[in-house]
Parts: C-alpha cells; structure tokens; sequence
C-alpha cells in the first residue's frame, strides 16, 4: 500500500515534469528593415525550428501587406485604386485594403477631419520641399485641396468596393498603415498558438499576452531631440497596442521653420508644434492613427478629445509632450498615468 502511494507520487511528479518540459516557453526575437524601418517580433516559443517558421511567415504577411498599401510602390493596390479616381468607377478591392480605409474613415469622423487618408497628394508636395528646400506655392496646394476631404471616399459595402470621388485624388495609409500591420502580425501569431508576442513595427506597437511570468511587455517611451529635461519613462502592457508619433526623426526646415511630416489637412503643410503623441488603444491602427491625430488637433483640443475618446474606452491612455524654449512639458491622460503608476509599483 505504501509502495502504491509512493510510486503514486513519483509518477504525479513525472507527469507535472513533463507537462512543464512539453509547454517550455523560450524567446525568440527577430529583426528585419522592412516598410521603411526596423521591424522586429518578440515573442515566446517551444523550439527554435517553430519559431522560424513563424517569423517567416510573420516577416512574409508584412510583404504582402506592403504591396498591398504602399504609397511608394506605384503597383500596389493602393496606387491601382488610385488611378480609378474620378472615372464614376466603383473599384472591388481585397480585404485588407477595404479595411484600412473602412477604418480609417471612423478616425476621420471620430477626429474631425485631423486623420485623413486623402492627403496623400499633400504629402506629394511635402516630399517636394524636402527635395528642393522650398515650400508648395500657393496654387499647388489649392490644387492638392480639390483632391482632399475623407468624405470624397465612397464605400460600397456589400461589394467590398470603394469609389473615389474626385480626379487625381490620392490615397496616403502612411499615418495608419505600421498598426494595421501590426494588428494583422499579432493576429496571424495568435493563429499560429503564439499568444505572448510583441510586434513592433517602428514603434507602432501591437502586443499579445505577457511574456511567461511577467505582468506585461516593458515599453520605453523615449522623449525627443527637444527635450532638456526627462529621457524616458517605461510602462507596462499587454493585450494593447502603443504608438508615438512626434517629428524627431522626419521634418523639413525651410525658413528657420520646421515643419513635421504630419500635415494639418486644412492648410496643406506640415505641423509646426513641436509635440510627441504617444497613444495606447485596443488596436495598433487606432492607436497609428490617433497618434497622427492628435499631433494635428494639438495640445489643447488634442488632449480634450483623447480625454473623451478614453472615457467611451475607445482609447486605453494617451500622453503628450511638448516644448517650449528650454522647457519640456507633459500632460497625460488619466489612463496612461494609472498605466505608467503600475509600472512604477514593481515593474522596472
Ligand atoms: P510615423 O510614420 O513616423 O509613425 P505617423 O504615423 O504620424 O508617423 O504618419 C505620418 C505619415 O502619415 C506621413 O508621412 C503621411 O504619409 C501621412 N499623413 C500625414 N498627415 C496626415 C494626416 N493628417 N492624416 C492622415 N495621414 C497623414
Ligand atoms: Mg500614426
């Protein structure tokens, strides 16, 4: 009887030990210059033959994704969509495309206008002064406006077909595109039994459940050129998404002005503030998206509609920093404060 027990024992521990081998979890991480960044997946695994069939596929739905949306590729599906503009055509397009822009046109509504795919001929002349160091005469913007305005995007539903209103509009998914992607990465993870990952597509980033033994993935908000003061600060998360958008890194200067890569689709021209945009939302497209937004709305009518947006829970938390001329100023959602105060209480 005692035998029995024992023995009953030993197999118990046996069984919970190689469960517990079976469901090792190890991290794996990835890197890759892709949509003109640095892409790069966390995430946990049991071998390392798994975790390279998943990273490529991962890295091969970014191309995909890529050639589908691309503002730089003229055969992308985009740009094919683009050429129908004006004609009365509605155009049947693929699921990801009718998506994007299906979601887009919400943050355009839910923004007012600040988030607006259509500004893509906006953009055009953007990268022109970037090239040549003068702005876009006057006549080239009015030209630019005839073509811009989200309401001039008809969806057709039932056909999965889009209709784009006016001659030589020009769709731009630059501002949403990298947490579009990220949400569709993080999905196919899900599909493929990773459920802890982090998919960070030049700082839009979508995230799965915390890494094993973890209360979330550790994300560093680094604050810009501008700042004197703070460098960083970390918060905690899971089961979210976070981006940032600010001008660090893309910004013409002409005149002594600088002017962001973000534009105020009202006037045409880039964004003079200098502000960093970090949001956090259920979604890496909502949170791309309302992080371009809210540098358009500004720090004051900004900050009021993140502040609306999280309490109908549509945004998790949003955070913006901006400067003056030697001084560095932050307001922060009460979402991101109780994000960032779970961080301070044990995480770093
Ligand atoms: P990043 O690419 O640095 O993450 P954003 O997410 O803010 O920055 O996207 C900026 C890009 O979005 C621009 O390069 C342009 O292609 C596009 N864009 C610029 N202004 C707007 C706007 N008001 N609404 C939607 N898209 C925009
Ligand atoms: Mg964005």
């Amino acid at each position: 009887m005692q035998t029995t027990f024992a023995l009953r024992i030993i197999f118990l521990l046996l069984a919970t030990l190689s469960l517990s081998v079976s469901f090792a979890q190890y991290r794996y991480e990835f890197v890759a210059g892709k949509l003109g960044t640095v892409c790069r997946l966390v995430f946990y695994a049991k071998d390392s033959l798994t975790a390279q069939y998943i990273q490529a596929k991962a890295f091969s739905t970014i191309d995909t994704l890529n050639e589908v949306l691309s503002d730089y590729n003229e055969n992308s599906e985009i740009r094919r969509l683009c050429d129908s503009a004006g004609t009365g055509k509605m155009v049947v397009v693929s699921k990801d495309l009718y998506e994007i822009i299906a979601q887009s046109l919400v943050y355009s509504q839910l923004s007012k206008g600040a988030f607006d795919i259509t500004v893509g001929n906006y953009v055009q002349l953007w990268r022109r002064a970037k090239r040549q160091g003068i702005l876009p005469t006057p006549a080239q913007l009015a030209k630019a406006k005839a073509t811009t305005g989200y309401q001039k995007i008809k969806l057709y539903p039932a056909k999965q077909a889009v209709e784009l209103l006016a001659k030589g509009m020009r769709l731009d998914v630059g501002a949403v595109g990298k947490g579009f992607i990220a949400d569709k990465v993080l999905a196919l993870l899900r599909q493929l039994g990773v459920n802890s990952a982090l998919v960070d597509l030049g700082g839009d980033i979508a995230l799965g459940e915390a890494p094993p033994n973890e209360k979330g993935w550790q994300i560093e908000i680094a604050y810009t050129a501008h700042s004197r003061t703070r460098k960083s600060q970390k918060i905690v998360l899971s089961n979210c998404a976070i981006a940032t958008s600010g001008d660090t890194f893309q910004y013409i200067s002409i005149g002594g002005q600088r002017y962001s890569h973000i534009i105020h689709p009202k006037t045409g021209l880039g964004l003079t503030e200098k502000l960093q945009v970090t949001v956090v939302a259920q979604s890496g497209s909502t949170a791309d998206a309302f992080a371009s937004a809210i540098s358009v709305l500004g720090k004051k009518k900004g900050f009021a509609l993140a502040q609306r947006l999280e309490t109908k829970k549509y945004l998790l938390g949003t955070q913006i920093i901006y400067y003056t001329e030697n001084q560095t100023f932050i307001k922060e959602t009460k979402g991101i404060k109780e994000l960032s105060y779970a961080c301070d209480k044990g995480c770093l």
